[in-house]
């Protein structure tokens, strides 16, 4: 871990935007294609930084945040106001928050390189994965790093 290490985002309100802020390199990034994080987020894929929930803090606006649970375990935080889908939160990783990578400042550090595509049982047939080496998995597959 770098000393000083912050990655920061937010929602896309204009004014008043909910800001989030992590400060340790995230545990794992990765693709995910599944239906969940895409067809919320109206996106093909979904690129993920699995970051410690004591690294991860919510530094302006929390009271804008409102909750969606897309499955009972899968707790999706998003912008009441512009309904940006910042992170969210999974019952089966109490430690981390799973952080959409997209709604990081375009200036900001990631902190980590996505390691693997998950869920492409789940990709949408327009969608051509680009030829990148990356470990591809149909459903769900723990991090390389992290096993
Ligand atoms: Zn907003
Ligand atoms: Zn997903």
């Amino acid at each position: 871990m770098s000393e000083g290490f912050r990655a920061t985002g937010g929602c896309r309100c204009n004014t008043d935007p909910v800001r989030y802020e992590y400060t340790k390199e995230p545990f794992e990034v990765h693709y995910c294609l599944c239906t969940d994080c895409t067809d919320i987020s109206g996106g093909a894929l979904a690129l993920i930084a699995v970051v410690e929930r004591d690294t991860f803090r919510i530094t302006q606006n929390e009271n804008k945040i409102k909750n969606f649970d897309t499955k009972e375990t899968a707790h999706r935080k998003f912008c009441g106001d512009c309904g940006c889908h910042m992170f969210l939160e999974v019952d089966p990783f109490p430690d981390h928050v799973l952080v959409h990578v997209p709604t990081l400042d375009r200036d900001s550090e990631v902190g980590g390189e996505p390691d693997r595509w998950v869920f492409t049982d789940s990709k949408l047939e327009l969608v051509q994965l680009p030829d990148d080496g990356l470990p591809r998995h149909p459903g769900w597959a723990n991090s390389p790093i992290a096993s």
